[in-house]
């Protein structure tokens, strides 16, 4: 199934997972599917390193195993970096063996500030190329406070609508924690003519250092109220991580009230917190 046709009559609930590295043990990423085999997700969405690699080309395998094994939806992302159109088109058909119909089309990150050399130098160039040739539904990346790269919000949100022109036919947000951001780039990618449904990113923050990382490699706001948490409870864990599910949940539920059209949730490949988290919002979900 398309992802893009599950947005008619429910606020969509997903997942996200990241396959082992190259020399981890396999049945890991197992184990936490079969953990959160019971939690009823719309789609399971498994990442790609970019520069592909063993660890990417274990995507497909697990996002087909997902549809197979747990009958559930899955989206295998694919970013594009440092693929030639020849490369791209060999993953492609491999997904199409698999029988994987959706993609979420990335760009990937730079590894320096060098232009991009490649044949893809951005998501909408793999967009337009899929779109040429393939029948899979397109999903694509947007940033409620702006793509770090970007030259600013305007030009972000005309590169979005550019993506959903190109063919993206849904959208995911990177994470944020603070949901007026959200909002306003919601209405404004409205507003922009953007129309496709657009998921809300939620990482569920459950260490200092996590946080740290992901202030820095995405350039998210920390607000007031979380700093608050994070001082209070970093020399704790399991506080930590409790205080981290409940401001989680707190956002899921204000966004839901608001009537976002799908919450995707990092998991982390963490089933515990996903589980804590599904089973306070599961009525909410259900309730649209
Ligand atoms: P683009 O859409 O190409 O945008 C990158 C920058 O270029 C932005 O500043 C944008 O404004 C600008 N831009 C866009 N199009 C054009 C254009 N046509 N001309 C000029 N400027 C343009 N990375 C991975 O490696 N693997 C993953 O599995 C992965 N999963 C992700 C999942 C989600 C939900 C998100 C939000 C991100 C994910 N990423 C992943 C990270 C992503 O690859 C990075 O954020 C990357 O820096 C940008 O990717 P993009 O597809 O948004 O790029």
């Amino acid at each position: 199934m398309k992802t893009a046709e599950l947005f008619s009559d429910k606020t969509v609930f997903s997942l996200e997972v990241f396959p082992p590295k190259p020399d981890a043990d396999e049945s890991v990423i197992y184990n936490t599917l079969e953990q959160l085999s019971d939690i009823r997700a719309d789609f399971i969405s498994v990442t790609y390193g970019a520069g592909g690699g063993k660890n990417g080309s274990k995507t497909i395998g697990i996002a087909s195993d997902i549809q197979n094994m747990y009958g559930v939806e899955s989206v295998a992302h694919m970013p594009c970096i440092d693929l030639t159109k020849e490369q791209a088109r060999l993953i492609l058909e491999s997904m199409r063996e698999h029988g994987i119909e959706n993609i979420l089309a990335l760009r990937g990150d730079r590894k320096d500030e060098s232009p991009v050399q490649s044949d893809f130098r951005h998501a909408s160039d793999l967009i337009s190329f899929i779109k040429e040739k393939y029948d899979f539904n397109i999903i694509a990346a947007c940033y409620p406070e702006v793509h770090p790269e970007s030259t600013g919000a305007v030009d972000d949100l005309k590169w979005l609508r550019y993506k959903v022109e190109c063919g993206a036919d849904h959208l995911i947000t990177q994470l944020f924690l603070d949901n007026r951001y959200f909002f306003d780039f919601r209405e404004k990618a409205r507003i922009a003519g953007i129309n496709a449904p657009i998921e809300a990113g939620i990482m569920p923050v459950t260490n200092k250092r996590q946080i740290e990382r992901m202030v820095k490699l995405c350039g998210v706001a920390l607000p007031q109220k979380f700093v608050r948490v994070l001082e209070k409870y970093e020399h704790n864990e399991t506080a930590l991580r409790d205080a981290g599910i409940a401001y989680a949940i707190d956002q899921i539920t204000d966004l839901i009230a608001e009537g976002v059209d799908g919450i995707h949730l990092y998991t982390m490949n963490n089933a515990y917190i996903a589980h804590r988290i599904y089973d306070a919002v599961q009525s909410l979900i259900s309730a649209k």
